[in-house]
């Protein structure tokens, strides 16, 4: 237990009860899609929130954890291992070729994998006594320039690519949507990656993770397929520094 977490008993029933109720939406929000809701599995993203505010979420029994930050990531990592965590850790966030080795090193999954030469980084940098790298194609739905993420029309060719490589093992599709103002119009995006990922699977790719869905839109991701949703903000609070490239 870190030496401030009862300090915190407050925030940390806070964060709890907070992702008790997004468990909750995502089982409503299942059940509204005519799905089961074990087909949906919840992320936690803890960037930004230290490792004795992630810790009771853990407890709670959250399995899967997401950093967008990679030292961020490695420090929380390493302090959760300490504690003795079977946390399931997902990089979702850029990744420069410098921290290529560190997200190879100590995450369990990539999401954010959007060009060809960081997916043969993280494959050589694999170390072998660990399992593959669980990795998704980010795409750019938008086609927006100041995003992350390949472009729709580039993503089967890289999918591919990357399905190709040892140390990685293709996952499915990660896409973040641009903020749309109506449900209709959130939808339709989420449609669309929907459609991609149905491609890959009609190739015959063994294909099982469409994520999609942050705490503002994951019901809309869920009626339209996604199989995980990334959710931060609604189970640990709003974050107090600011997100270069998020939105
Ligand atoms: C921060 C982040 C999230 C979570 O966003 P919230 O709105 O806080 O739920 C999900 N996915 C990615 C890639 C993120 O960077």
């Amino acid at each position: 237990m870190p030496a401030n977490a009862q300090l915190l008993p407050q925030a940390a029933d806070a964060a709890v009860a907070a992702w008790r109720a997004v468990r909750a939406r995502v089982a409503v929000a299942a059940l509204a899609a005519g799905r089961d809701p074990s087909t949906v599995t919840l992320l936690a993203v803890s960037k930004t929130f230290d490792a004795t505010a992630v810790w009771p979420v853990v407890q709670a029994g959250q399995a899967a954890l997401g950093e967008n930050y990679v030292q961020e990531g490695v420090d929380k990592i390493q302090a959760l291992q300490a504690l003795g965590a079977p946390v399931q850790w997902h990089c979702i966030g850029p990744i420069q070729s410098n921290k290529a080795k560190l997200v190879a090193q100590h995450f369990d999954w990539v999401q954010s994998v959007d060009r060809l030469k960081i997916a043969q980084r993280l494959s050589q940098l694999r170390p072998q006594a660990m399992a593959p790298l669980q990795v998704c194609v980010q795409v750019n739905l938008d086609a927006s320039p100041t995003k992350a993420g390949v472009v729709p029309s580039e993503a089967t060719a890289l999918a591919e690519q990357v399905a190709a490589l040892p140390g990685l093992r293709l996952r499915g599709l990660m896409c973040i949507p641009d903020p749309q103002p109506t449900p209709e119009a959130r939808r339709a995006g989420f449609a669309r990656a929907a459609a991609l990922f149905a491609q890959w699977q009609q190739r015959g790719w063994p294909v099982d993770t469409l994520s999609m869905g942050m705490s503002d839109d994951l019901e809309d991701a869920i009626a339209c397929g996604a199989t995980m949703v990334r959710v931060g903000s609604a189970i640990f609070g709003r974050r107090a520094v600011p997100e270069p490239g998020l939105r």
